[in-house]
């Protein structure tokens, strides 16, 4: 049987303590034992269900890491309060100073900065390079290689990654496959694919409401132990631990996920279609002409489309300004960064959210001064928004009119 996130989260029953629906939210930093050898038990780990300090875990964010862990089909994550939370705690956790990462050039813009610059403290080395070209990531493999990382959807060039290609160049010389899926939850499941680690933002679209930040850690049970070691776990002593209240309320927007995502999608491949038709070079993978149209159908669940993430060239950051100013004044959305809202953001990816991505780097990944990235939201008349896009695109001479 195909693997469907949707119905692992419908399945969930996290009942609270008194058969509440919704969990109740454990406000409480520290827990009371009864006998001391449980505390000490719970200490290194051998006490079964029982909760010791929140940097540690607490059982709102237990809620919310086992439906992550559902949701992935791994055997365990665990919460963090933002998605470089996440991703910097998984990435020193598999590393010692002296090792090795492969990595996609195109990634956000802060995990390009944290592998570009932050990781030479550590003296841990970084190639760079296009993650489609897989013999490029094979021939960059070292005996030191500890992590091969990417995005299953590339920030901001929407490059599908070959998971179960990349996995088996990582597992054949021992390395770890990590996948950020930030943009594509529901759509990919990378860990069915044969990815060790799976990274979140939930910030975006698995929260989808813009109103705080929060990452996942998934994985074995064995690493996520690692993680959150009272002696040695990065997650433990780095503590980036996310508020059981923002662990709450994320769960319950869990629940809508998989609707959104549908909508999203639906929405999004409209657009890309009409913007295509009037002309415009439009980047999205639900295109038949996206390099990797192919391969996100052949990896991905079905259902929830090719995900909510669009980009076209304006041509250059000015106009890209001009455009986006416009359209934010005639309701098509807000000019924001980040993404997976309700309402359609956009952004110009190279002055915004890949501004860390030195501007010759950028040039040579292909990411162009002008681009503009949506993230289309949840509108009921995707029409209608189109209609005042493509005025938007007359009025500033993107579109001949
Ligand atoms: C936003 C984002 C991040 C960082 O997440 P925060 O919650 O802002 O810390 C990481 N990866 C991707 C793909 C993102 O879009």
């Amino acid at each position: 049987m195909k693997f469907d996130p949707a119905s692992k989260i419908q399945d969930l029953k996290q009942f609270g303590e008194y058969g509440d629906v919704n969990p109740s939210v454990t406000d409480s930093a520290t827990f009371t034992f009864m006998q001391a050898k449980t505390m000490l038990d719970t200490f290194h780990g051998e006490a079964e269900g029982c909760f010791l300090y929140s940097r540690h875990w607490n059982p709102s964010n237990k809620y919310l890491a086992d439906a992550m862990a559902a949701m992935e089909g791994t055997e365990a994550a665990w919460v963090t309060a933002s998605g470089m939370g996440a991703i910097t705690s998984a990435i020193l956790q598999l590393c010692n100073a002296g090792d090795h990462i492969i990595t996609s050039r195109t990634t956000y813009g802060g995990t390009f900065a944290f592998l570009h610059n932050y990781v030479k403290k550590f003296n841990i080395e970084v190639s760079f390079l296009d993650i489609t070209d897989l013999k490029a990531v094979e021939a960059a493999i070292k005996p030191n290689t500890k992590i091969v990382y990417t995005e299953t959807m590339t920030n901001p060039l929407l490059q599908i990654s070959d998971i179960p290609a990349l996995a088996e160049i990582a597992h054949k010389y021992g390395a770890k496959l990590m996948v950020d899926n930030t943009f594509t939850p529901m759509i990919v499941s990378p860990a069915q694919l044969g990815a060790d680690i799976v990274v979140y933002s939930l910030t975006k679209f698995v929260n989808g409401k813009n109103d705080c930040v929060a990452g996942a850690i998934c994985g074995s049970a064995e690493y996520i132990a690692s993680l959150i070691d009272v002696n040695n776990g990065t997650a433990m002593l780095l503590g980036p631990v996310l508020d059981p209240f923002r662990s709450s309320s994320i769960l319950k927007n869990i629940h809508t996920l998989h609707i959104r995502m549908m909508q999203h999608s639906k929405n999004a491949m409209y657009l890309a279609e009409k913007l295509t038709e009037v002309g415009l070079h439009v980047n999205y993978p639900g295109l038949k002409a996206h390099p990797g149209h192919n391969l996100l159908k052949s990896i991905m669940n079905e259902k929830f489309g090719f995900g909510g993430m669009i980009s076209f060239d304006a041509g250059s950051a000015e106009k890209a300004a001009e455009v986006m100013e416009m359209m934010e004044n005639e309701g098509v959305g807000y000019l924001a960064v980040s993404l997976g809202y309700f309402k359609t953001l956009f952004s110009n990816s190279g002055k915004s959210t890949s501004s860390e991505v030195p501007e010759e780097k950028q040039k040579e990944m292909g990411l162009a001064e002008g681009l503009v990235r949506f993230s289309v939201g949840l509108d009921s008349e995707i029409e209608r928004t189109f209609e005042i896009m493509l005025r938007c695109l007359k009025a500033t001479g993107l579109v001949s009119a």
